[in-house]
């Protein structure tokens, strides 16, 4: 298996196949020994549940995936990384690279079309440009998985484990924490990769509730309050909703009323469950979300 955390052995296939690293495609890969190992093992549970990757670069990490995993698929963008895979990649039988944009993918169809019935877990080293939507893309589809554990900016895997009603939560931290429980596993300094970033990186997990939060057709009604109103997050939520979906604002006001919000509360004041019972007193006017207290 060609060491991949070896420089020597990078600038050299980066050299044969006169691979440059893009930019704006977030290719900063892996170089630290310890980095991949670590996250195969705190992302998947066992060798018969597969893994769905997202960004395979050289594919330093897919190496590790493969040796923990039956079977793994990886979707990567950039087909320039074809010829360079094929080495990387030599020998591994348990591993698929679709060449396509994830943003392209329905992630359910695909778990069914590459995984069957297999349990699948998702472990990546997300390209920083794209994590957000790719982790919404994940978060909003019907796609089930085991676990979902990413490399990302230090500065997102906070946001993403924030308390919800809290300033440093967004529009993908309640999505996330719709869908389940969000750790921070470990920091990665930004010279356990090539080229350096300049920023430095975190290693997260979600963990899907064991029973889900609400209904698909819930979360999908409350996903799209949270991204209305995170989009003004500033504003106060009368505002941001009446605004965002296209609501009268008396409307917005007596559905805040049922939740127990006055007309000034901002929405990133709102926690999980104001948020639930706020989607359903939008709905039909009572602030019944299904959800046991
Ligand atoms: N897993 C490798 C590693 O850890 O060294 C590479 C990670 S690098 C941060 C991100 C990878 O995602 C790059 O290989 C890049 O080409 C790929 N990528 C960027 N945008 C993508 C997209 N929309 N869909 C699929 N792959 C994408």
């Amino acid at each position: 298996m060609l060491d991949l955390t070896d420089m020597q052995t990078v600038r050299a296939l980066a050299k044969r196949h006169a691979f440059s690293f893009s930019k704006g495609l977030g290719q900063n890969f892996l170089i630290d020994p310890e980095v991949c190992p670590a996250i195969a093992e705190y992302g998947i549970p066992s060798r018969e549940c597969g893994v769905l990757e997202i960004g395979t670069g050289f594919g330093v990490l897919t190496q590790q995936l493969a040796l923990q995993s039956e079977q793994v698929a990886a979707v990567e963008l950039d087909r320039r990384l074809e010829p360079i895979l094929a080495e990387t990649l030599r020998g591994f039988e348990n591993v698929t690279v679709i060449w396509q944009d994830i943003m392209k993918v329905d992630p359910a169809e695909f778990l069914r079309e590459q995984f069957g019935t297999r349990e699948v877990c998702v472990c990546a080293n997300l390209p920083y440009y794209i994590t957000s939507p790719i982790l919404m893309h994940l978060l909003e589809s019907d796609a089930v998985f085991r676990s979902i554990t990413v490399m990302v900016q230090k500065e997102a895997a906070e946001r993403l484990c924030a308390k919800i009603g809290s300033r440093a939560a967004g529009a993908v931290t309640a999505a996330v924490q719709l869908r389940g429980t969000a750790e921070l596993l470990f920091h990665v300094p930004r010279e356990s990769f090539y080229p350096a970033p300049k920023v430095d990186s975190a290693v997260i997990r979600i963990t899907p509730y064991a029973e889900p939060l609400c209904t698909p057709e819930m979360l999908r009604n409350v996903l799209a309050v949270v991204k209305a109103g995170f989009a003004q997050r500033r504003k106060t939520a009368v505002n941001a909703l009446s605004g965002g979906l296209s609501l009268e604002k008396e409307q917005v006001t007596r559905a805040l009323a049922a939740c127990g919000c006055g007309e000034t509360v901002r929405f990133e004041q709102l926690d999980l469950e104001t948020l639930l019972k706020l989607t359903a007193a939008l709905r039909d006017g009572t602030a019944d979300s299904g959800i046991a207290p």
